[in-house]
C-alpha cells in the first residue's frame, strides 16, 4: 500500500483543515509513493517506538504528537528531534502526526476517555462555527435517490450522530440547451421545462470536491446545476474537548476512583472536592486549561485535563473541580483509536499498537 492511500484515510478520518494554526500536524517525513510494509500507531515518536517499529518490520510510525513542531533548521544530533528525524531517514521509515486534527473530532481520543469513563450524551465542549457548507441541487425526479445515495456515500449528510440527512422539493426547472450540448431530456435551441427535485444536503469544506465529483458522476445532465452556501451554524462534531453525563451520579471520592481506574493512574492532581455529586463532566486531553472558561459556561461539576498550574487550582477552587490526571495520562487513548480505524478500514495489512510510555514518572 502507498503511504499516500494511507495519508488519505487519516485525512478523511481527522481531516487537515481541523489542525490548530499552531501545529504541524499530517505526514512530517516520508514520500508519498512509498510503499508501506506495516504501520504502529503511537503516542510519541521515540527510540523505543522506532524499535518496535524495527521488530515488527513496520515502516510507517502514526504518533498523536508531532516529532518535528518547531522549524527544523539543522540536523545534527543535538537533541532528540533532530537525532529520531536522523534514525527514520537512516531505516527508510515514514512519519504522521494527528494531533489537533484528531483532537478536534467528537471521536478522537477524548471522546475514547469519556466512553471508558461511562459518559453518555457526549458533546463537543467548544464546537467550531466554521466549514459547514449546505449544496443545493437540482435533478429529475427519477434520479433523487440514486444522487441523494452517492452524496450519502461521498460523507455528505452529516448532523451530529444522524447520517444520511436531506431534504428534498419538488418543482419545475427550465433550461435551453446550447447548440452543441447533448441534453440529457429536451431538444436543442428550445426551451424545455422539467419536473424535478431540489435536494438538500450539508458537507463539510473538506469534502468539496469529494463530494461535487460523486454528484457530477451520479447526475445525468451534462451542466449540473447546484449552489454551495457557507453556512455559519455550530459544527456538532469538531471542536476541542468534550462533555458527557453519567446517568447515575457518584461522589466525588468515587468519581476520583474510577478516573485514576480507567486512566491507571494513581497521583491524580486535583483542587476542593465540591459538596455534590458528580453528574456532568467536560475532558480535554493533553494541556485544556484554555477551555476552562467554555467548562465554567457549560456548568459542569467537573474538569477533567492535563498541565493544570499551581495557581488555577488555587483561583478556580469555590468554582470549578478540577482533576488533573497528567498530559500523557488524559490522552492516552489516542493511539488506540487511530489503531482501531486503520485495523478497521485495511483489515489485511498490519496495523499495530505502541507499547504505552510517557517520558514523565510517578514514585
Ligand atoms: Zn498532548
Amino acid at each position: 500500500m502507498k503511504l499516500a492511500d494511507i495519508c488519505d484515510v487519516l485525512a478523511d478520518f481527522a481531516p487537515l483543515r481541523l489542525q490548530e494554526n499552531y501545529d504541524n500536524a499530517g505526514l512530517l517525513l516520508g514520500p508519498p509513493d512509498r510503499d508501506i510494509r506495516g504501520i504502529i500507531c503511537a503516542h510519541d515518536c521515540t527510540e523505543e517506538v522506532l524499535q518496535e517499529a524495527l521488530s515488527l518490520g513496520a515502516n510507517l510510525i502514526i504518533v498523536h504528537h508531532p516529532l518535528i513542531f518547531k522549524p527544523l533548521k539543522k540536523i545534527t544530533s543535538s537533541n532528540h528531534v533532530e537525532r529520531m528525524v536522523e534514525k527514520l531517514i537512516e531505516h527508510k521509515i515514514a512519519l504522521y502526526s494527528t494531533h489537533t486534527t484528531l483532537d478536534n473530532c467528537l471521536y478522537g481520543g477524548n471522546g475514547r476517555t469519556a466512553e471508558k469513563l461511562g459518559l453518555k450524551g457526549l458533546s463537543i465542549l467548544r464546537k467550531q462555527s466554521e466549514g459547514l457548507l449546505k449544496l443545493h441541487t437540482y435533478c429529475p425526479q427519477a434520479n433523487s435517490e440514486s444522487i441523494l445515495n452517492a452524496l450519502f456515500e461521498a460523507g455528505a449528510g452529516h448532523i451530529g450522530d444522524y447520517s444520511e440527512c436531506s431534504f428534498k422539493a419538488p418543482g419545475n426547472g427550465s433550461f435551453r440547451a446550447g447548440v452543441g450540448t447533448t441534453p440529457h431530456v429536451g431538444e436543442i435551441d428550445r426551451r424545455h421545462h422539467e419536473d424535478e427535485d431540489k435536494l438538500e444536503v450539508i458537507l463539510e469544506k473538506h469534502q468539496q470536491s469529494k463530494i461535487l465529483k460523486a454528484l457530477f458522476k451520479a447526475h445525468p445532465y451534462e451542466e449540473v446545476a447546484y449552489d454551495l452556501v457557507e453556512l455559519e451554524n455550530e459544527n456538532l462534531l469538531r471542536g476541542s474537548g468534550i462533555v458527557g453525563e453519567f446517568e447515575n451520579p457518584m461522589s466525588p471520592d468515587a468519581f476520583l476512583q474510577l478516573v485514576a481506574d480507567v486512566l491507571r493512574q494513581p497521583n491524580l492532581r486535583f483542587n476542593a472536592k465540591p459538596n455534590k455529586n458528580i453528574q456532568k463532566v467536560a475532558i480535554c486531553g493533553g494541556s485544556g486549561d484554555f477551555l476552562t472558561p467554555d467548562a465554567l459556561a457549560s456548568s459542569v461539576d467537573v474538569f477533567i485535563t492535563g498541565d493544570i498550574g499551581y495557581h488555577r487550582f488555587l483561583d478556580l477552587n469555590d468554582e470549578l473541580f478540577l482533576v488533573d490526571p497528567g498530559h500523557y495520562e488524559s490522552e492516552q487513548f489516542v493511539a488506540e483509536v487511530i489503531h482501531e480505524h486503520l485495523s478497521q478500514k485495511f483489515a489485511n495489512f498490519a496495523v499495530h499498537l505502541a507499547s504505552p510510555g510517557s517520558p514523565v514518572q510517578y514514585l
